[in-house]
Parts: C-alpha cells; sequence; structure tokens
C-alpha cells in the first residue's frame, strides 16, 4: 500500500557517502528519511579496497596520461579498459578529462583535495566509535609498489606534490619491502610507503553498521529506488517504491546513478562510472599475513587484506556504461598477477563482485547546492576516494544543509564546473 510521510530533509542513496550524510543530519537534529534499495553488493562502498589515505589527492587526470594513451586506446595497460561502444555518452567526460591532464591543474585538484583528505581518517575514527567498527579500521598504512626503476621514477612528479603538501611517506628498496611485507613473493624494484593512511577491513560492514547507528539514532530507512523528483512549493517530493516523501530538503548521493537522477531535472553532468571488480582469495596456511594494502602499480590493480587470511584482488579501471554486462577480462588478468605475488589458495566466491566508482573527470567530487533547484544538495562523484572522505563530506553535506560553514572548503566541488565545456588547453 503506499505510504506518504514527510520529514526535513531525504537522503538519496545509501553508500558510504548518503549514509554519512544522513547520520551527521540527525545529529544536527534533523528528522531524517534515507531511501537506498538495501541491497549490499550493488553499493561501490561494500567493495573496494578500503583504503583510507591523506596522501589520495592525485587524479586519474595526470601529465602522465599522454604518455599512456597509446597504450589505453589498445587496451593494453591493465589499469584502464575501454570499451568503446560505450565512448560517445562520455564525449564531455574526455573533453573535461584531457583538459585536467595537465601539470597545473593537477597541482590545483591536489591542493582541493588536501583537507579533504586530511580530514578523512579522524572522521572515520569518530564514526567508528559510534558504530562499534573501531577493530576494522588500522592504521596500516598503503604501499605503492614498482617492479622497476624506471617505473619508479617516472612517479616522481607524483612524490614531488606529496612532499610539497607535507604527505608523509617512506621509500622502500627491494629489502625493504621484503621486510616489511614478506607475504609479497614478487621481488618490487621500489615502493612508496604511505604511511598517514589506514584500511577499513570490509568496508560492507561499515556500511551495515552505520545503518544501524542510523536508525538508533532514529533515523528511517525506506527500502527501494527513488523515482523522478520534484520540486514543489516548500520543498520536494520524492516518490519511491512504496510512496512518496515530502521534505524540504533532498540530498543526491546515488553514487554512479547521480549523473543520471539530476538528469531528469535538466542537470547534464560531466559524469562517468569507472567501473571495477574484486574478488576473493584465500593466503596459503604457510604464508605470512598481508598486512596493508598494496598497490601492484605494474599490473594496475590492488590486493588488500579482508581478515581470516583472506585477500581481496581489486581491479583497474573499466569505462564502459554503468548497466552493461560483466568483462572479467580485468579482474582475470590481476587475479593472474595477483598469484605470482602472492601465494594464493582459489577463489572464494563464486563470481567476482562487480562496481562502479561515481566518477568525475577531474577527480574532484561534487559536493555543493543545486545551481538551479532551491533545497537541492549534490553528493556525489568521490571516484577513487568515496570510501575515505564519504564520512568527512556527510559532514560537510550536514554543515550546508543547516547553513553553518562547512568543516572543508567545498568551493573546488561546486556542481557548476561540470555542466559547462571545459576550456580545453
Ligand atoms: C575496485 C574499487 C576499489 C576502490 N577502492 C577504494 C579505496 O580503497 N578507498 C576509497 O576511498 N574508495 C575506493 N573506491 C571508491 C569508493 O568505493 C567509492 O568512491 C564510494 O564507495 C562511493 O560511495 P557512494 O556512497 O557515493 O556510492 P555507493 O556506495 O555506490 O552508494 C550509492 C547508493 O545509491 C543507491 N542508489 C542508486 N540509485 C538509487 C535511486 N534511484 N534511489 C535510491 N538509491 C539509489 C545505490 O543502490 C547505492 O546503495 C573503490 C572503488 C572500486 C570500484
Amino acid at each position: 500500500m503506499a505510504t506518504d510521510e514527510t520529514a526535513d530533509i531525504v537522503v538519496v542513496g545509501g553508500g558510504m557517502v548518503g549514509l554519512a550524510s544522513a547520520i551527521a543530519l540527525k545529529d544536527r537534529g534533523l528528522d531524517v528519511v534515507l531511501c537506498d534499495p538495501g541491497e549490499a553488493r550493488a553499493r561501490t562502498s561494500y567493495g573496494n579496497a578500503g583504503v583510507v589515505s591523506r596522501g589520495s589527492i592525485l587524479p586519474m587526470a595526470s601529465p602522465a596520461f599522454w604518455g599512456k594513451l597509446p597504450a589505453y586506446l589498445r587496451n593494453a595497460d591493465r589499469g584502464l579498459r575501454l570499451n568503446y561502444a560505450h565512448l560517445p555518452q562520455v564525449v564531455a567526460y574526455g573533453a573535461h578529462f584531457m583538459a585536467a591532464a595537465r601539470a597545473s591543474r593537477w597541482r590545483r585538484a591536489a591542493a582541493a583535495l588536501l583537507p579533504l583528505t586530511s580530514a578523512a581518517y579522524p572522521a572515520h575514527e569518530r564514526l567508528a566509535a559510534r558504530a562499534g567498527t573501531t577493530d576494522r579500521l588500522q592504521r596500516t598504512g598503503w604501499l605503492k609498489a614498482y617492479r622497476t626503476e624506471a617505473a619508479f621514477a617516472s612517479a616522481a612528479l607524483e612524490r614531488e606534490i606529496l612532499a610539497q603538501h607535507g604527505v608523509a611517506f617512506e621509500i622502500l628498496d627491494t629489502a625493504g619491502v621484503r621486510d616489511l611485507e614478506p607475504a609479497l613473493v614478487r621481488p618490487y624494484a621500489r615502493a612508496m610507503l604511505l604511511t598517514e593512511t589506514g584500511s577499513v577491513r570490509e568496508p560492507g560492514r561499515l556500511i551495515e553498521a552505520c545503518e544501524t547507528l542510523f536508525a538508533g539514532l532514529g533515523g528511517r530507512l525506506l527500502r527501494g529506488s527513488v523515482g523522478r523528483m520534484t520540486p514543489e512549493a516548500g520543498g520536494w517530493a520524492v516518490p519511491h517504491e512504496s510512496g512518496t516523501v515530502r521534505a524540504r530538503q533532498v540530498v543526491l548521493a546515488a553514487g554512479a546513478a547521480s549523473g543520471k537522477i539530476a538528469g531528469t531535472l535538466g542537470y547534464r553532468f560531466a559524469v562517468a562510472a569507472e567501473r571495477g571488480y574484486h574478488r576473493h582469495y584465500a593466503l596459503h596456511p604457510d604464508s605470512p599475513p598481508l598486512t596493508r594494502p598494496v598497490l601492484d602499480t605494474g599490473a594496475g590493480s590492488i590486493l588488500s587484506p579482508m581478515g581470516d587470511h583472506r585477500v581481496r584482488v581489486l581491479s583497474g579501471v573499466e569505462l564502459n556504461a554503468r548497466d552493461a554486462a560483466p568483462d572479467y577480462t580485468q579482474i582475470e588478468a590481476a587475479s593472474q598477477e595477483a598469484a605470482e605475488t602472492l601465494r594464493l589458495g582459489g577463489p572464494l566466491d563464486n563470481e567476482p563482485w562487480l562496481g562502479s566508482r561515481p566518477s568525475t573527470p577531474d577527480g574532484l567530487p561534487v559536493i555543493g547546492r543545486a545551481p538551479r533547484h532551491e533545497g537541492l544538495l549534490f553528493a556525489f562523484g568521490h571516484g577513487h576516494i568515496g570510501l575515505s572522505t564519504g564520512p568527512i563530506t556527510g559532514e560537510v553535506v550536514a554543515d550546508l544543509a543547516t547553513g553553518r560553514t562547512p568543516a572543508v572548503p567545498v568551493a573546488p566541488f561546486a556542481p557548476e564546473r561540470l555542466l559547462r565545456w571545459p576550456r580545453l588547453f
């Protein structure tokens, strides 16, 4: 039976960003409804690598992109796979991406992201303490491993920018990597250990715990997808599968679905779904444990420990339609590489998991008020760092919704930038 209800604010989407926003809004004393279909594996926040790093300030659109472009176009780089049938749909994204892939823009993006990533770990600690998941959050650091000296040398600008912003890291040689992480049987020429970094074991459990926390605070969870939202006198009508919620404000935090939902209100965002896969493997019983996430830059994939001697192998980026059939090419390659990097048993899941990073071409999230609608806030586009920066984004959203100065400067994340064509060079 259809039911209509009212609230102060509706949050659309219950991933890390939406849930953190809903909790922070409850903390500000608002009556909050959160709408989400409730399928755990449909959330990108469920299946990621769990890295929470102050150093995650360098977007994919980097000056190095141009050198890699020929390999990208041939689908010969494991870090990126293109589905050519999908490319016409992301022309605006590509134009913004190319405009952002310059050293000056990269440096600006890093400066814009630093306040957000610097606040990410403390926000995770606060949230974990309340959600009862402190034991899942560990200050492990994370390791970017390079197979050759040439690969390490090619990341010099990255290190320069990190150092310029005071992001702490240590450089390790082959023996240093082996001593630090004896589970890695592949010899790496060099590695960068980002020390101001934690990781969340099984991020999906954090999401479940946040749902319980939100409900415990008196928040209302509605299961189902939101349909076409409509502005009306004094607020919004938000239809969902079993009725309509009327509220003064709405937060759109539906991850990679946000661009499409915003499109129903006339906003044509240059955003894309950067798909990614994971698969779990048991470490061999005689292997030392893997103690921190490792980015194998040569394979374009991440190995992340998930507890119980299990490892989550995660693929790079697949640029494809969000709802296209899975293409396991990248995760199969990543799994093969992982089997030469760690002593692994067989896969623990029947099929790889597939999720979509809600990505913007400049690597900055969209956080701010909608330019043409009263009472609509955008909080999406967190790309590769949404698990990390979701909790602090939630606090920022609550500040914006209640008229306070946000805890982190949000001007660089303004929606307007992705609603107009970029100036190319
Ligand atoms: C392979 C991989 C590895 C990654 N590793 C990391 C990492 O180590 N660290 C990190 O910080 N980030 C990482 N990320 C990125 C991170 O997972 C995402 O940025 C983050 O999960 C995005 O959170 P979100 O809340 O915006 O979206 P989601 O978690 O996808 O949540 C969006 C929610 O909105 C719901 N929704 C969609 N449509 C509707 C609708 N119409 N009505 C209501 N609800 C709707 C969805 O069902 C979903 O529950 C990784 C991503 C991938 C794919």
